[in-house]
């Protein structure tokens, strides 16, 4: 007898632990360790997962219920992604089963329902046949031997209707009568014209997807009536889908390597013939080439016959990335981020797992594409804080990459300009090797760079939010039909409104935060929880009509540039691309030279690389120093350096204006000289004296509740506990109000642990978690452990 360990797909802490299940005999051979498994679980039947198979188990054999079947032809998961689940599970505090599922794409969790399809009579014994395969499972396992399994699987796993012959071969046919429906649509349907209505459309298709019938107004009740009548079903179809079909990729030839990039790919090379794991941090300025360095160590790899990972901070962002990489290994890329479906992230992910793409190119949770032989592991842009997922499980991109690398034995590449200070502190202890590319590879020199100083300009009578300086230059490159990118990180009208006459200020009634002005539908919009409100003429406090709006916001900039030079603008922020596909059309009539001024948030600092972009503009330099975050500072340096970056890349030399009101602030005028090393040194200096990373580890705890009093015992429980729990050279501090104390009602408190070496640490974060679970499920009360933190 063959047994198997299955973690199954329950989201709660009670099923947070393996589970053993028979495994019939005509499946022995054919379940595999990876496979995804259906099985009963009390009285339904649920998707699993199985980790381990043995020939003996502890306990009464006979009490062991058998695994239904199984959902795949192959296993979804490797050997190493198991483990690396477990890990990560054990490290950032979750259960088994949702780093698992988070592993995997989302169209596999559990069994999807992309399409429905009808039972139409012509294959009307398939259908039977198929739902019999679908719920009946134990049934089919028990009358087929292995051999017709084998023909049937690949029908179950495409979800193909099977002609009736195929199925005569295959299946019991006294089984597949018993269950035929008996349709009486007279009976069956009644009034329920939509209903009929659905089947009609039905019949003249294969299968439609639910979200286009939803669009097309069929509701979800319409259809699952439907569904339970028996006149149609909901399956899972491959359809394979490629987002980048109809795009024609211009040529990008490699380049012939210059003396620093030769030598930073010489040492990679290095390790990855010596199949040595190490880590490597390429801190090259940007423009300087590390992409063209990532390329032709893809190259190498690939020529070995071994996979490449490539992660960047948001592909969305960044379509560049994406020409180039299709532009010099064509299909062999697969592309996997944010903007896609389900379907198609499911349909890049087969690419990898089927071996038809060696390269995968994508956002942070394709580092865990499944290859099973890695040659190397990119992160651009390795500073970034989207590489540590928000939600649970909360982990780190770097830390799964490092896993990852050791495991394939392969050289681990973390590119960026700005180094985060973690992982330029481990360089500079030779812990990573580091590399460096301190020239522009196809320009001469970096931009010029320079600071306004914005207090000094409104003394001088300018109150504009547009310095003379930066107008100046705005005007000169229009004239020579140049391009300029002005980052102002802050979208909406204005930041606020505000009662000139008692000095009200409406507030978000779920939060402890003011409402954003937001002038094209003339509402008062929460960036937090998303309530929205219409502006009024008087104020709520006092009733006075003099109300004002206060801080500016890119629709405004916006307003106010097309006002000033009499051109068009393209504006990027949260609002003007929240649609699919709207990133891209915006770049484009940018790139396109259409237009001569971009202006965005953040999501304009990263990657861009336009040779007619002559000048970058920051509004506001000051935005990101304000957070009250440890990291501001190294935050406002990263950012200002990337966007100063987009400037002079090519042949024209590039020019930067930073505005602010902190003209005298370190991490401001570094970044202006660009010197990083003294903007690291500097850091370390607060760091070290404030005790915290790279000097010290963190774990944020954070309670939440809808009652304040009970936050505040139970911040007060957490802090008792860690007290007892770690030595005293950890450092616990709070508890405290968290930066907006309410967020959608929710009351939240936070207390810091820092600590440099605590081993039982692990043991006291799954006790807690596990405690507050049980807390969550009662009152509502919960408990956030976020381990390494990105923002405190
Ligand atoms: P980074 O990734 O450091 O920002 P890129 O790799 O994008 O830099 O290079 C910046 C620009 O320089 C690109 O247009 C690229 O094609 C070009 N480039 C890179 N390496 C070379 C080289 N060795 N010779 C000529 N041009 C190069
Ligand atoms: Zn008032
Ligand atoms: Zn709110």
């Amino acid at each position: 007898m063959k047994f198997a360990s299955v973690i199954v797909s329950v989201s709660s802490k009670e099923v947070n632990r393996i589970f053993e299940y028979k495994i019939p005999d005509p499946l022995i051979g054919i379940i595999k360790i990876g496979h995804r498994v259906l099985v009963p679980f009390g009285p339904r039947n649920i998707q699993g997962y199985v980790v381990n198979i043995k020939d003996s188990v502890d306990f009464d054999a006979s009490k062991i219920r058998p695994i239904n079947r199984a959902l795949d032809i192959e296993p979804v998961l490797t050997r190493e992604l198991i483990m690396l689940a477990k890990h990560l599970a054990d490290y950032y505090i979750d259960p088994y089963i949702s780093v698992i599922e988070t592993i995997l794409p989302a169209a596999l969790k559990s069994q999807s329902e992309k399409v429905l399809t009808l039972h139409s009579d012509a294959s009307k014994e398939a259908a039977d046949f198929f739902k019999a395969s679908h719920s009946g499972g134990k049934v089919l396992t028990k009358k087929l031997d292995a051999e017709a399994l084998k023909g049937i699987k690949p029908f179950i796993d495409s979800g193909d209707i099977i002609e009736e012959t195929e199925l005569k071969q295959h299946t019991n046919k006294k089984y597949a009568r018993a269950l035929k429906p008996t349709f009486q649509p007279g009976r069956d349907f009644g009034r329920a014209v939509k209903q009929l209505e659905l089947l009609d459309y039905l019949e003249n298709h294969e299968y439609i997807e639910l979200s286009r019938l939803h669009e097309d107004g069929y509701s979800s009740h319409t259809i699952n009536e439907l569904v339970k009548k028996g006149y149609a079903e909901k399956i899972d179809v491959v359809i394979e889908r490629d987002p980048y079909e109809n795009r024609v990729f211009f040529e990008d030839k490699p380049k012939i390597l210059n003396q620093d990039q030769d030598y930073a790919f010489g040492r990679i090379q290095d390790a990855m013939d010596r199949s040595d794991p190490k880590t490597f941090l390429l801190h090259g300025i940007t423009g300087s080439g590390k992409t063209e360095v990532y390329l032709q160590a893809i190259k190498a790899v690939l020529d070995k016959g071994q996979e490449a990972i490539m992660l960047v901070p948001e592909i969305a962002l960044t379509p560049q990335m994406v020409n180039r990489f299709k532009s010099r290994f064509g299909d062999e890329v697969a592309v996997l981020h944010s903007g896609l479906s389900h379907g198609e992230k499911y349909d890049e992910w087969r690419k990898i797992k089927e071996g038809r793409a060696r390269v995968s190119v994508g956002a942070r949770s394709s580092i865990f594409a499944p290859f099973e032989n890695v040659g190397i592991i990119i992160v651009d842009e390795e500073h970034e804080t989207t590489y540590k997922q928000t939600d649970r499980p909360m982990y780190h991109a770097v830390e799964v990459a490092k896993y990852r690398s050791s495991f394939h034995k392969c050289p681990l590449i973390l590119g960026t300009a700005t180094p985060s200070l973690e992982t330029y502190a481990r360089s500079d202890k030779s812990v990573y090797e580091r590399l460096e590319l301190n020239m522009r590879a196809a320009s001469n020199t970096l931009p010029d760079t320079r600071i306004v100083d914005m207090a000094k300009e409104h003394r001088t009578g300018n109150t504009s939010v547009i310095s003379s300086a930066l107008k100046e230059a705005i005007q000169d490159r229009i004239d020579r039909g140049e391009q300029t990118v002005l980052l102002l990180n802050r979208r909406g009208y204005a930041n606020f409104q505000i009662c000139q006459s008692c000095g009200d200020v409406p507030n978000c009634p779920n939060c402890d935060i003011s409402l954003t002005y937001h002038k094209s539908n003339h509402t008062l919009l929460c960036h937090y929880c998303g309530y929205e409100e219409e502006v009024k003429r008087e104020c709520a406090a006092c009733g006075s009509d003099d109300v004002t709006f206060r801080g500016t916001g890119t629709e405004k900039i916006e307003e106010i540039l097309r006002d000033m030079f009499q051109v068009d603008v393209v504006r990027m922020d949260n609002d003007t691309t929240r649609r699919k596909g709207m990133h891209e059309k915006l770049l484009n009539r940018f790139e396109k030279e259409e237009v001569p001024i971009l202006l965005g948030t953040q999501m304009i600092a990263k990657g861009l690389d336009y040779p007619k972009v002559t000048l970058v503009g920051v509004l506001n330099a000051d935005t990101m120093l304000n957070l009250p975050d440890f990291r501001a500072n190294e935050k406002t340096f990263q950012l200002l350096t990337q966007v100063a970056g987009r400037a002079g890349r090519h042949e024209l030399s590039g020019e930067v204006i930073f505005q602010t009101y902190n003209s005298e602030h370190y991490a401001i005028t570094l970044s202006e000289s660009n010197d990083y090393q003294a903007f690291y040194e500097k850091e370390m200096e607060f760091r070290r004296f404030a005790r915290y990373s790279p000097f010290y580890f963190h774990v944020l705890f954070t309670v939440s509740s809808e009652d304040v009093r009970k936050c505040l015992e139970a911040a007060a429980h957490v802090h008792e506990k860690l007290t007892a729990a770690v030595s005293d050279t950890a450092i616990i501090v709070g508890p405290s109000p968290s930066p907006i104390e309410r967020i959608n009602n929710q009351h939240r408190f936070q207390i810091l642990l820092k600590y440099k070496r605590e081993p039982d640490l692990s043991a006291v974060l799954h006790e807690l978690d596990e405690f507050y679970y049980e807390r969550y499920k009662k009152e509502g009360l919960s408990l956030r452990i976020d381990v390494d933190p990105q923002y405190i």
